[in-house]
């Protein structure tokens, strides 16, 4: 299995905080949410992870919301140097 590379960061309409672990091909390795004190996994993908600008779409275990957000790759943070 890939080591997380870059960690993408975003909130639900819950307030749930989503975080996706990603590798370098910003392909999701995990998905979490956390929402007061507790922390879920949180089932996700990524979508159009080629281009510059892509989507990270999550499943939210707290509200059962489907949570879809933009992220270039920039905006991304760096966990891990690359390999
Ligand atoms: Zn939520």
């Amino acid at each position: 299995m890939s080591e997380p590379i870059f960690a993408a960061h975003s909130r639900c309409e819950c307030q749930a905080s989503l975080r996706a672990d990603l590798d370098a091909q910003h392909a999701v390795l995990r998905g979490s949410a956390f929402l007061r004190g507790r922390r879920e996994l949180a089932p996700a993908q990524a979508i159009h992870v080629d281009d510059v600008r892509f989507d990270i779409h999550w499943a939210c275990p707290f509200c059962t919301r489907n949570i879809l957000r933009s992220f270039t790759t920039a905006a991304l943070q760096r966990v891990r140097p690359a390999a």
